[in-house]
């Protein structure tokens, strides 16, 4: 789902993924969890219809902030990881915002963050 395509539609609830800020999959590559080479056979999803990625998101800009019950909860969790995984979720969240708002036509390849990007060099 680049800024101008559409159709892109979440595998979840079949609607569409109309920006990047709405997008898992793109979420999840600029926190490195996507490959570049997987970006686009990968199928797209709400960050909304996946609540347990989703649950670490605590920004004003998303909502509604999302829970989750059970083993995956974040109370459930162990604390590091949901301390270091929040920070990298949340700051992959922000960069969605950047890259929406970006007006020099960023490429694709420097979408993630600084520190998945020098991973892959
Ligand atoms: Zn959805």
């Amino acid at each position: 789902m680049a800024r101008c395509d559409q159709g892109y539609l979440c595998r979840v609830c079949n609607a569409e993924v109309e920006d990047i800020v709405d997008s898992e999959l793109y979420l999840r590559f600029v926190i490195g969890e996507i490959d570049p080479e997987t970006l686009h056979t990968s199928p797209e999803c709400h960050l909304r219809c996946n609540a347990l990625l989703a649950q670490f998101i605590s920004d004003p800009r998303f909502e509604p902030r999302i829970s989750v019950e059970g083993d995956f909860s974040m109370s459930a969790l162990d604390s590091e990881f949901v301390r270091t995984k929040s920070d990298l979720v949340n700051r992959g969240y922000a960069r969605l915002w950047e890259i929406m708002q970006d007006e020099v036509g960023m490429a694709v390849i420097d979408y993630p963050l600084e520190e998945v990007q020098s991973k892959w060099r």
